[in-house]
């Protein structure tokens, strides 16, 4: 089992392919989350308020919605998290997860990138409305703005990618991620 780090930072883009060569269901909790926007649920308008302004949702909510997916059948054998856990409290309820389902965390992978580059790459992110394919309008345009090149579907930008929230999202990530490098090198 793998378990990856946080905020935004091309960080699926990595893990999929890693997820499809070792046959591992790739589980990222901000994927969730926006499913679960998208659905409507009750989750999802509490997590909008939170995700749409660049903070974290509360520990409880990305907690119920990680322990029900790992526990379906196909985690079976393993699963690589990406975004989850991101903050202290989060690493420990999943210990006790791992504890209660006899796993534990094999790998866990720190991304460092400066800054400068995680505006540049969140703010210029965006993301086709139909198939969900990623583009970026300075690094990986589209071939006619705004419109994405596998499906004709209209491109968008993430809420939390504005400029604004992005800042937000790093001062956040300082002020309540940064504490599990020092819990995961520990371990
Ligand atoms: P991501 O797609 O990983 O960049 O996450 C997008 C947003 O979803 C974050 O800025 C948070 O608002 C929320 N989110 C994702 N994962 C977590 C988590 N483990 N704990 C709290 N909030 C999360």
């Amino acid at each position: 089992m793998f378990f990856s780090g946080h905020l935004g930072l091309g960080k699926a883009r990595r893990l999929r392919p890693l997820a499809k060569k070792k046959k591992l269901p790739h589980i990222s909790s901000g994927n969730l989350l926006r499913d679960a926007v998208e659905s409507g649920t009750a989750t999802g308008i509490h997590a909008r308020q939170y995700i749409d302004k660049g903070q974290l949702v509360p520990d409880q909510i990305v907690v119920d919605i990680i322990q029900d997916r790992i526990l379906k059948s196909d985690c079976k054998n393993g699963f690589i998290l990406d975004g989850f856990p991101r903050t202290l409290s989060q690493a420990k309820v999943l210990d006790e997860m791992l504890k209660k389902v006899g796993n534990k965390l094999d790998l866990v992978f720190y991304f460092v990138v400066s800054k400068e580059s995680v505006i540049l790459r969140l703010s210029g992110r965006r993301i086709c409305s139909t198939c969900g394919a990623n583009y970026h309008v300075k690094f990986v345009p589209s071939a006619v703005d705004g419109i994405c090149d596998k499906c004709g579907g209209k491109l968008y930008q993430r809420a939390d990618d504005k400029m604004e929230t992005v800042q937000e999202r790093i001062r956040v990530y300082h002020q309540q991620t940064e504490d599990l490098i020092a819990y995961y090198k520990k371990k």
